[in-house]
């Protein structure tokens, strides 16, 4: 299959653009900066382009079957005024192009999977969400994803997926910072520890994009989390317990609040998502617990 993949040079980018080329399909990368993208044996089938390429000669990507957007500035800094327009305009940036890109191309992409974000849900200590529950605008992140999700659905493909994505464990992005104070003997529950957090392991991520674009059933919202969420206290525990570390440093509320701002959020307030659509559809989670996931990321 000819995929491409804006924001393949990120964290879960990479591994899908491994993944793809490890299976022999060939990968377009749409990047702000071709020059990331790296040579090696199994290079041959990869190449990058830029957003500019894209808009000026969409003939370069005749052929696209299906295209994955990762691409977003990062939500992992102080969410200053200047940050959340960068978050917003970048979400809303790549989804416009590549719908535009659509337009162009003939055949149109069969399918086409837009990353999105659980926040779509809104926070909540004691409700569980799954694909059916409603979209809610509460807060900057759901207000991001909501815009994101609308932004997705003007792509003229044979089918939009959007992808909600939990906290993605792997070691890069957010997990080596999570496991930190563990490794400093400094771990434990933020705020009341009682916040959910849904979460999937890179690898499961990465195996899911694929169950997603390999089952032409699959349409519309799907959530990236495993099957078992867990609570922020629940996830320290793991964690300690497979780094062999105490889990007794409480961090409190207020003092996330003042390190980061608005931005603690992330940390203090969660949901409980359920990924119905990927096990209704087949999809086997090689990482289903947080204990099996946080093993096999601090290698012990
Ligand atoms: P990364 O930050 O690792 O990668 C995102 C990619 O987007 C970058 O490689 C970059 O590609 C491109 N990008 C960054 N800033 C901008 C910008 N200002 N304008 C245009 N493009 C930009 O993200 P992840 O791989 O971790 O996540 C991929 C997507 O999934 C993101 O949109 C993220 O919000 C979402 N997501 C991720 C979760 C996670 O836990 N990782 C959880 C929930 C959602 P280049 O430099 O090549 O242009």
């Amino acid at each position: 299959m000819k995929v491409a993949i804006a924001g393949g040079t990120g964290f879960i980018g990479s591994a899908l653009t491994n993944a793809l080329l490890e299976r022999g399909d060939e990968v377009w990368v749409i990047t702000r900066s071709p020059r990331k993208i790296t040579g090696g044996e199994t290079r041959e089938k990869l190449h990058g382009v830029t957003w500019d390429e894209c808009a000026a000669q969409p003939g370069k990507l005749q052929g696209v079957e299906a295209v994955v957007n990762l691409a977003g500035e990062t939500i992992n800094q102080r969410w200053t005024a200047g940050a959340k327009k960068r978050i917003v305009d970048s979400r809303l940036f790549a989804a416009r192009e590549i719908a535009r890109l659509a337009e162009r191309l003939e055949p149109r992409p069969h399918t086409v999977i837009n990353s999105s974000g659980v926040s779509i849900y809104g926070t909540s200590e004691t409700e569980t969400f799954d694909e059916d529950s409603p979209a809610v605008e509460s807060d900057f992140l759901s207000r991001v994803a909501v815009r994101w999700e609308e932004a997705a659905g003007a792509i003229p493909a044979g089918r939009v997926i959007r992808l909600r994505t939990g906290v993605v464990l792997g070691r890069g992005g957010a997990f080596p910072l999570m496991a930190l104070p563990y490794r400093l003997f400094a771990g434990g529950r933020i705020g009341s520890g009682r916040q959910w957090m849904s979460w999937i392991h890179i690898e499961d991520m990465v195996r899911l994009i694929l169950h997603c674009l390999d089952t032409p059933g699959i349409a519309g919202p799907v959530n990236a989390t495993s099957p078992e969420p867990v609570t922020n206290d629940r996830f320290g525990r793991a964690l300690a317990k497979a780094m062999g570390r105490p889990h007794w440093l409480p961090v409190p509320a207020a003092a996330m609040k003042a390190l980061l701002g608005e931005m603690s959020t992330l940390l203090l307030d969660g949901q409980r998502v359920i990924p119905r659509k990927a096990l209704e559809t087949g999809f086997r989670f090689r990482f289903p617990d947080i204990q099996s996931a946080v093993h096999n990321l601090v290698g012990r």
